[in-house]
């Protein structure tokens, strides 16, 4: 089973939990929300061949963090794998809108002259500004949108630019989110926990419980779970050399 946003790092027992997922099985593309935090956190799965880290800046921390730039580019040639990155348009967090852009843009940037990565992106609230900027950047890699909540023309034009989508059992608990899981192509969907933050019965959801999504997803798609199940195990075989230390960033498209 696959989770292909989760923040390994962020749990109050880390090794803990990575080392449960490794005894699982799972597949995990474990992302981070600083560029500081990725040494410790590729730490962590040492290994693990079934874990992957990304690295990122989490739009919520641009304005605290975007003095992490330069190490963000002299970590970027370690991994294809890039996240959590993107823009958070909430009132909250909108204030810091210019530092946002600024951070997203130049990572952006710096993915399409590396060759492409792997991109775990968070939209929340700014789903219009996060495809037009990956509109006017062609070759950034392959963006996966994680919670996609933007709405069903926007899904359309996401789509249209190619984006792949990580979904989870938050998502896919509402009515709107199943909806949009519904119009997903679905050889471009992967299953997400976004744990510790999201909360399953008022508590951190665990990154195996990423797989309750593959369920939710049979009921919408009409299918048997094993079909869902080989479906993503398909679509992550897609993506390129999971498995493999330094996979080609040129496979990415
Ligand atoms: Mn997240």
């Amino acid at each position: 089973m696959i989770d292909f946003h989760c923040h390994l790092d962020l749990y109050p027992d880390p090794h803990g939990v990575t080392n449960a997922c490794a005894e699982r099985r799972l597949y995990v593309l474990s992302v981070t929300t600083t560029p500081s935090a990725f040494a410790g956190t590729l730490a962590l799965a040492n290994g693990a061949s079934r874990i992957r880290t990304a690295l990122g800046l989490h739009p919520q921390l641009a304005h605290q963090r975007k003095g992490e730039l330069p190490l963000f580019d002299r970590l970027v040639g370690e991994t294809r794998y890039v996240g959590e990155i993107g823009l958070d348009g909430a009132p909250e967090f909108k204030r810091h809108w210019d530092d946002q852009m600024e951070v997203f843009t130049h990572i952006l940037d710096v993915c399409r002259v590396s060759g492409g990565r792997v991109l775990s992106l968070h939209s929340r609230r700014a789903t219009k500004a996060v495809l037009d900027a990956l509109e006017t950047r062609p070759g950034v890699g392959l963006p996966i949108l994680h919670w996609f909540s933007g709405s069903a023309r926007e899904l359309a034009r996401a789509v249209e630019l190619g984006c792949w989508f990580s979904v989870g059992p938050g998502m896919l608990r509402g009515e709107k989110g199943r909806e949009l899981a519904t119009r997903m192509p679905r050889e471009r969907v992967l299953t997400e926990s976004d744990g510790p933050f999201a909360q399953i019965d008022g508590r951190s959801a665990w990154p195996w419980e990423a797989s309750s999504a593959a369920g939710v997803l049979g009921q919408i798609w009409g299918q048997s779970l094993p079909d869902v199940e080989r479906q993503l195990s398909a679509n992550l075989a897609r993506l390129g050399e999971f498995a493999q230390p330094k996979p080609a960033c040129a496979q990415l498209g």
